[in-house]
């Protein structure tokens, strides 16, 4: 049975949607079977890999308002092992289209459960809202990681969505774990990026990903060619970082320690200098 994972958090641009493609391929590439639901109106995880519906295309929200067939709405990526469920803009209606209907909150959960065991991992991208679209996606979810850009306002953001899971763990799901924070856009030269990470460390204790994701300009590069970072920079730093975060996330899942290393070295022995960042 496939596990649900959703990567949410409120605040806007703190890398969820890089995350979310970056995880999935990186998953993909270490031999799992991944879909990623991009659920955001925005749709940039699914052009983030090189996904752009045409005119009259259907996306994860004709599948929600019952409207088509998953098989008219996957769409298979540059890597064999993992696909996409697109958004569209049609998706921001959703939020309001689905207040009167009973159960509201559990469309994305039902919508998932007829495919979830065809794959290893499910990976949902959230919008920057405490949206009905973000609870469907939190009450979907087996496990849900937050990104936290290392920034001066992390924190008061982290503690409303902490809040806010609870909630959602207490009265609609509560199967719903947090899996942990993962700290993006780190610059360990900067007291700041230090700074938050001691204190997200402080809250959080040992669910904060060992793993942080460094500031590193080509992952802002990748999505412009409809690439991830294993397509359009695999020796990069934002690259490796990413691998390393899908091992350490496989071996909280009960990977053996050193199991994905050989692959590991493969990247690392290609990154003969640094990119950016
Ligand atoms: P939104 O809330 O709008 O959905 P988001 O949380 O999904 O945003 P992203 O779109 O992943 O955030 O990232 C925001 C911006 O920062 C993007 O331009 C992205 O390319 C860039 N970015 C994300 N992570 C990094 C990183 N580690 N280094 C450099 N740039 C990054
Ligand atoms: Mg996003």
């Amino acid at each position: 049975m496939g596990e649900i994972v959703c990567i949410a958090n409120q605040k806007g641009g703190v890398g969820k949607t890089t995350t979310s493609v970056n995880l999935s391929y990186a998953l993909a590439c270490l031999g799992k079977e991944v879909l990623l639901v991009d659920f955001d109106p925005q749709s940039n995880a699914g052009s983030g890999l090189g996904i752009i519906l045409k005119d009259g295309e259907k996306s994860i929200y004709h599948l929600i308002t019952k409207n088509a067939a998953f098989k008219d709405v996957i769409k298979q990526t540059s890597h064999e092992l993992l696909d996409v469920l697109p958004a569209s803009k049609d998706l921001s209606g959703a939020d309001v289209e689905l207040v009167n209907i009973p159960g509201r909150e559990k469309v994305l959960k039902e919508t998932l459960s007829t495919i979830k065991k065809m794959y290893d991992f499910i990976i949902i991208d959230c919008p920057p809202s405490l949206s009905l679209l973000t609870i469907n996606a939190l009450v979907a979810a087996d496990n849900v990681i937050s990104p936290i850009q290392c920034e001066y306002y992390a924190m008061e953001g982290l503690a409303h969505f902490i809040n806010t899971t609870g909630k959602v763990k207490q009265f609609l799901s509560p199967q719903l774990k947090v899996d942990g924070g993962v700290l993006t856009m780190y610059d360990a030269r900067m007291n700041l990026s230090n700074q938050v990470k001691d204190e997200i460390s402080k809250f959080y204790g040992d669910k904060v990903y060992k793993t942080p994701i460094p500031r590193n300009i080509r992952l802002a590069e990748a999505p412009s060619f409809g690439q991830s970072i294993f397509e359009y920079d695999p020796s990069c730093r934002g690259a490796r970082a990413y691998l390393d975060l899908a091992i350490e996330f496989l071996e909280r899942r009960g990977a053996k320690p050193g199991e994905y290393r050989e692959f590991q070295h493969s990247v690392d022995s290609k990154a003969d200098f640094d990119f950016g960042g």
